[in-house]
């Protein structure tokens, strides 16, 4: 079952939750510049976190058997899709990169990411990047008491274009952890699937790339790269379902 706050009380904690991951993404879209590295960035993060007295969720997550996640933040460049390992790369003027970050705030978990172009970068980049931003508030904008998880997936999907949609990997509920039920897929079929109920809190994350939709995981048990090497762009949002619509915890 996924999480479902029970009170006022219950939401202003995610809200704080979410508050300190918007806040930490504004300083990290600030210092994104060409010559920067992965390693710069997720330092900028961690003492962002610990800064505000919260805990960066990724950092040692260790599911299934995988190595500790060694980051706080996911940096996934150009064809690397998400869960890419912050390092010494160096990003370059044309490159576009993917940071995800997820902070818990006295035990409740945010989880958001954007992507984001180093200078000036392709055409093409640049309207996949915004395909992906726009078809994740086509998902919030359905995230509605009277829907069903269909009709999030559908929405998303339906803003594809000519993309390739990612469903290997895809949104999910969070709240007192990072991967709660249920599974949201990047597409679907209007009306079918669980009905949204007030208090659910979902992280809606659609993936999109330029060319074939598969994805192959690298050797390091986390990243995940575009298995023909075509460009990829993702976004995510954590989003509580209340009475009056949908509320998006990590806007910036
Ligand atoms: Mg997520």
């Amino acid at each position: 079952m996924p999480v479902e706050l029970k009170s006022e009380a219950e939401l202003s904690q995610m809200r704080r939750a979410g508050r300190i991951n918007a806040e930490i993404r504004a300083l990290l879209m600030e210092a994104i510049k060409p010559g920067i590295t992965g390693f710069e960035l997720d330092e900028l993060a961690f003492q962002e976190i610990e800064k505000r007295g919260a805990v960066a969720t990724f950092k040692g997550y260790a599911p299934g058997g995988r190595p500790p996640y060694p980051g706080a933040i996911c940096f996934s460049v150009n064809e690397e899709l998400v869960h890419g390992i912050p390092s010494e790369r160096v990003l370059k003027e044309g490159d576009i990169v993917s940071i995800d970050l997820g902070a818990t705030y006295e035990g409740w978990v945010s989880d958001a990411a954007f992507t984001a172009p180093i200078g000036n970068v392709s055409q093409e980049a640049h309207q996949l990047i915004e395909t992906t931003r726009e078809a994740l508030w086509c998902g919030i904008e359905s995230a509605r008491i009277g829907n069903h998880l269909g009709d999030i997936s559908y929405a998303i999907g339906n803003h594809a274009g000519p993309y390739g949609i990612i469903d290997e990997y895809g949104g999910h509920g969070v709240g007192r952890a990072m991967h709660e039920e249920p599974h949201i897929l990047n597409k679907g079929r209007p009306g079918t699937g669980m009905p949204l109920r007030s208090g659910m809190v979902i992280a809606l994350e659609p993936m999109f790339a330029i060319g074939h939709p598969t994805t192959t995981e690298l050797d390091d048990r986390w990243t995940v790269v575009m298995s023909d090497g075509s460009l990829s762009a993702h976004w995510e949002e954590t989003v509580a379902i209340t009475e009056d619509g949908p509320e998006v915890l990590t806007r910036i």
